[in-house]
């Protein structure tokens, strides 16, 4: 349907020195972690990530971790509330998978030591978030969920340290997957800026790699997420020959912090926490919008409330919307949301007196590197697991809080699936044709094609005008000095190609997927997903698989 070339490997310097494992994981979200700590059941594991151990999404998360632990909640109510929010395209087995074992999984991140806030009577204080009918969510530290389980994990991992069946090796970028002759996953291509024997650009083998790289924020100019989420898990599956699937479903949060037109990359976050304690909208001109728009109001899916903010800023001429939280009260929010309080103060907002502006920007990518219940990509050898994986749970879009909760539970899957019988390790072959790489500058051109064109709103002629923008920059910005910027910025280039593509051939209205041009949902044409893969001479395919 979509043809496009992109290279099939990075410009990079043949590896100077070769490290070899059982299982290779990449990343150090609570995805990777979680992997690594299950797989040494496995083997020995080699554990990389791009900078230090607690920098990616995992740690930023606020609201919490989505699990019906309530005796009054059940995995069925919770399946139901995430398919809701999925829009007709989740896989049920999938979410099924999710919402059952999510329970279990959650208990024993408590006994491996994560704090989450307690009730009175010492059981686990579940709050409400956008699309959830129940009480689920479990939280910490008011809204620093993710940076506890970061801890706790990290800290189970020091424990294992001097196991010599783990090794963890920081400030380590992965540049490529390697494949064997059959195009099977024989291990990755990586940076590491360290000293002595492993500097530089190296090879570790693998009889399995995980990549379990996180989101791809950056591709915008404006994201909740840190700098670390440049799509490189995607970009590298794709170049290696694994199938991408729903990427044009891209979440964009409600409520983000509106800090001026001028500010670039990673932004505040307003957590739905915020809303699931009462705190309401209104446009510039003090209206709550969101009445009569949507049954649960504030708390319907983040797709609707982010379409609503865009409308109540069109139809009011303003670049942002209103968050009021002023009736919770100074020592309600101060107790509840400490993190978010201290961040409105940092930007000259108090939520306890001020209405705080904000608007809506990136926040999670809901598809990825295709994989099935256990994780196995289509490539032989090569697992995805957490945000930069597509295992079906979310469909069109992500219910709130489920996504550390994929990462937890999927982990688990792909260590047991590992624990059945690895491969031998295979060689590693170069994959023909030209590699590629983008000067860094071009990054910039990319995230304001993505933000124009394949923003929270699209159209044919958005789409058409981006698409444009990166072919050209292939033409104008190519480069030959490999840093971890072009590296990054040639990743950022290939997820926004595919990304635009799928959003262009999807002609409706969908969850994370808004065209103003189709403004409805078109189950005639579009139940269905949308999956790339690249072919042997670099060209990139998009078909789309209707449903059963
Ligand atoms: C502000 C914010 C709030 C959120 N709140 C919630 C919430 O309340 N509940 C919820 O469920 N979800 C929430 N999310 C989403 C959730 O945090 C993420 O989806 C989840 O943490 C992803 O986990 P992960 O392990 O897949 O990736 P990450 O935690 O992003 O980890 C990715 C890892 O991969 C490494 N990496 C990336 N590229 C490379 C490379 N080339 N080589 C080596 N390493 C690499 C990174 O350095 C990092 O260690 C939130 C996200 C954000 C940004």
């Amino acid at each position: 349907m979509f043809a496009q070339h992109l290279p099939r490997r990075l410009v990079a310097p043949e590896p100077g020195w070769t490290v070899q494992a059982d299982v290779v994981v990449v990343g150090s979200g609570i995805a990777g972690l979680t992997t690594a700590l299950e797989a040494r059941k496995a083997g020995r594991v080699l554990l990389v990530t791009k900078t230090l151990l607690d920098e990616g999404s995992t740690v930023w998360a606020q609201g919490g971790i989505a699990a019906a632990l309530d005796p009054e909640d059940s995995p069925e109510q919770h399946l139901a509330d995430t398919l809701v929010a999925g829009v007709g395209l989740c896989d049920e087995t999938a979410v099924r998978t999710l919402v059952t074992e999510g329970p279990q999984r959650v208990r024993e991140l408590v006994a491996l030591g994560a704090n989450f806030e307690r009730t009175a009577e010492g059981e686990i204080a579940l709050a409400r978030e956008g699309g959830h009918h129940r009480d689920r969510i479990a939280h910490a530290g008011g809204d620093a969920t993710g940076r506890e389980i970061s801890r706790a994990l990290i800290e189970a991992l020091t424990a294992v340290r001097e196991d010599p069946g783990i090794e963890v090796v920081e400030h380590a970028l992965v540049i490529d997957v390697l494949t064997d002759a059959d195009g099977r996953a024989a291990g990755v291509s990586l940076h590491v800026i360290g000293e002595g024997q492993r500097d530089g650009v190296g090879a570790a083998l693998g009889r399995a790699v995980v990549l379990a790289t996180g989101g791809l924020g950056q591709v915008y100019a404006s994201t909740t997420n840190p700098p670390v989420s440049t799509g490189d898990g995607v970009a590298a599956a794709l170049r290696a020959g694994a199938e991408i699937a729903d990427l044009e479903f891209v979440q964009f949060h409600p409520t983000v912090m509106w800090l001026g037109r001028a500010a670039k990359g990673q932004q505040p976050l307003i957590s739905e926490a915020v809303r699931g304690e009462g705190a309401v909208l209104r446009d510039v001109e003090g209206r709550r919008f969101m009445v009569g728009r949507h049954p649960l109001a504030e708390l319907a899916p983040r797709d609707v409330v982010a379409k609503c903010v865009v409308s109540a800023m069109t139809e009011t001429g303003a670049e942002h919307v209103w968050l009021d939280a002023r009736h919770l009260g100074r020592a309600f929010l101060e107790h509840r949301f400490p993190t978010i309080v201290a961040r409105c103060r940092e930007n000259g907002f108090d939520p306890t007196t001020d209405l705080v502006p904000v608007a809506p920007a990136q926040h999670y990518a809901s598809g990825g590197i295709r994989t099935d219940l256990h994780g196995r990509s289509s490539l032989p050898g090569l697992y995805a697991c957490g945000e930069v994986s597509c295992t079906g749970v979310h469909g069109a879009n992500r219910l709130a809080s489920n996504s550390l909760l994929e990462g937890l539970v999927f982990g688990h899957r792909i260590a047991a699936d590992l624990a059945e019988g690895l491969p031998p390790q295979s060689d590693p072959v170069q994959r023909p044709g030209a590699p590629g790489l983008l000067a860094p500058d071009a990054r910039l051109f990319v995230q304001g094609a993505m933000t124009a064109g394949a923003g929270v709103v699209r159209t044919a002629a958005s789409l058409a005008t981006a698409a444009t923008c990166l072919d050209q920059l292939v033409e104008e910005r190519r480069a030959d000095a490999p840093t971890t910027e072009a590296w990054e910025t040639a990743n950022l280039h290939a997820v926004a190609t595919t990304l635009v593509g799928h959003a262009t051939l999807r002609e409706e209205t969908r969850g994370g997927h808004w065209r103003e041009d189709h403004p409805d949902r078109d189950d005639l044409r579009w139940r269905g997903h949308l999956v790339s893969v690249q072919d042997a001479d670099g060209n990139l395919h998009t078909r789309f698989e209707e449903l059963p």
